[in-house]
């Protein structure tokens, strides 16, 4: 029998010990939540300034808790953008929520590890009901229920879900062995995340097309069956297109029926990323955004930017699950079990890139029903109304002028006077810390964002805000 090594055991906490700690860690981020709207927005640090701040090696001694909350404050906390502010405005929102934390909270506390059905049945299962449950919440088609041919998963991003469709897309193309003819088609407005995952899934350099868009920043349909045709006539292989329902610069929405058709047409795959706006989907009003969804093969929409469930949280749903397990699916022998042997259970590690997955549905499931469906619905009307209402200031406002149609909570807007005016409005109210905003360039031009969508965002902070804007505009 081997000996005990040598010198003290791990500094593990003992139950009690966790509580009281645990409850001091809670105080400290309801402080947090509670002090949050008088912090400036952005961290002013210098680079490497946290760095600095933290020892170059790690402690070899245990450390008291009191040491660490201490340095949060001191030395973490100057160095934090904060997201949670209901004065930030920028890129899209990243909400953040009491249940959702809790949820997160006891998924650690769980510490399941759901790659396989039996490594914790209940981590897939509600998994699949929380996905069945955003289907009908959002109106989505029955064949992504999970007892449908589709089914739906929780990524970490809308990346890992756009690469996971890609990859699916290739599976169904033929593989591998046409590689070097695959040809993908999305537009100037598509997220980025389309191209790192076109790399990625190995298509040649110059296989991914961008295809015009209208005026209003909408693939055109037209073009893109003309640029299908022409790599079809090249000897290439047409066979996935990614849709964009509310785009990351302005919130454009792609006309998904009629790239539908020259997908069907063609048989390539359609992905609809509505990465930000399917969230707007729970409101019946707002489904229009996603028109055309009954019809793609796989779609996305992040329930972790506007639907009050912690980063991370991705939802992805595939019209036909057996296309991407054909390309994902990889059984080494130390996985093998009975259950998933039977066929009666889904095995989520071959539904994304990674094989070990953490127990995101329950904060999902903790926001759905501490929220309700009516919950979630207000919290978008309420951004969407503060929109309109804050285009609407801008339309009457004679130095100012929208630089894309508003449709749900993103107002872009730019000073009539030219960019050098935009982008001092931009830095002015960014220097304030009393509100951050990003910016975009369309046609050319620089745009100032204004991305409604926080959890702590209220009108008056909307409010607040527009007084700034106007007034940097009339200075
Ligand atoms: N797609 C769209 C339309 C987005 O706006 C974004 C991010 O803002 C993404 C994809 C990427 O999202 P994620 O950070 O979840 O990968």
């Amino acid at each position: 029998m081997s000996t005990e090594p040598e010198g003290p055991s791990p500094a593990h906490l003992t139950p009690e010990e966790f509580r009281a700690l645990g409850y001091r860690a809670i105080d400290w981020i309801a402080d947090y939540m509670a002090t949050v709207a008088d912090r400036p927005v952005l961290s002013t640090v210098e680079p490497g300034e946290i760095r600095d701040g933290l020892p170059a090696d790690p402690p070899t001694e245990p450390e008291p808790f009191d040491d660490v909350l201490a340095d949060l404050d001191r030395v973490i906390m100057p160095g934090i953008t904060h997201w949670q502010s209901p004065g930030f405005f920028g890129y899209f929102p990243a909400n953040a929520s009491g249940p959702a934390i809790l949820g997160d909270l006891v998924s650690s506390g769980l510490g399941v590890q759901g790659m396989l059905w039996s490594t914790s049945p209940a981590c897939t299962e509600v998994e699949q009901v929380m996905l069945d449950w955003l289907v009908r919440a959002a109106g989505l088609p029955d064949h992504f229920l999970s007892d449908g041919p589709g089914g739906g998963v929780i990524q970490d991003s809308a990346s890992s879900a756009s690469l996971c469709a890609l990859v699916a897309a290739r599976e169904r193309a033929g593989g591998n062995e046409l590689l070097d003819r695959l040809v993908a088609y999305v537009s100037s407005e598509t997220h980025s995340s389309l191209e790192k995952g076109a790399r990625v899934a190995g298509l040649r350099a110059g296989h991914l097309r961008v295809v015009p868009t209208d005026g209003e920043q909408r693939m055109d349909a037209d073009e893109l069956a003309t640029m299908v045709a022409a790599d079809q006539v090249a000897g290439l292989v047409p066979f996935f297109v990614c849709a964009t329902a509310g785009s990351t610069s302005t919130t454009a929405f792609d006309p998904t029926e009629a790239i539908c058709d020259v997908a069907e047409a063609n048989d390539l795959w359609v992905h609809l990323d509505a990465a930000f706006a399917g969230s707007a989907t729970v409101c019946p009003e707002y489904r229009w955004v996603i028109d055309g969804v009954d019809r793609v093969d796989s779609y996305c929409f992040n329930p972790h930017k506007w639907l009050l469930t912690n980063f991370d949280c991705s939802a992805f749903w595939v019209r036909d699950r057996a296309t991407l397990l054909d390309a994902l699916s990889i059984l080494p022998e130390y996985l093998r079990n009975e259950a998933s042997a039977s066929g009666a259970v889904v095995d989520y590690r071959d539904w994304h890139v990674p094989m070990g997955r953490r127990f995101r549905s329950l904060k999902l499931w903790f926001v759905v029903r501490h929220y309700g469906i009516a919950g979630l619905q207000a919290h978008v009307r309420r951004h969407v109304a503060w929109a309109e209402w804050l285009a609407d200031q801008v339309r009457t406002h004679p130095s100012l002028e929208l630089a894309a149609p508003r449709t749900l909570s993103l107002v872009c807007l730019r000073h009539v006077d030219g960019d050098d005016r935009t982008r001092h409005m931009v830095d002015e109210v960014n220097r304030s810390g009393e509100a951050f905003l990003t910016h975009t360039v369309l046609d050319g031009r620089y745009v100032l964002r204004v991305a409604i969508g926080g959890t702590a965002t209220t009108r008056s902070h909307v409010e607040e805000l527009w007084d700034r804007l106007r007034v940097l505009a009339d200075g």
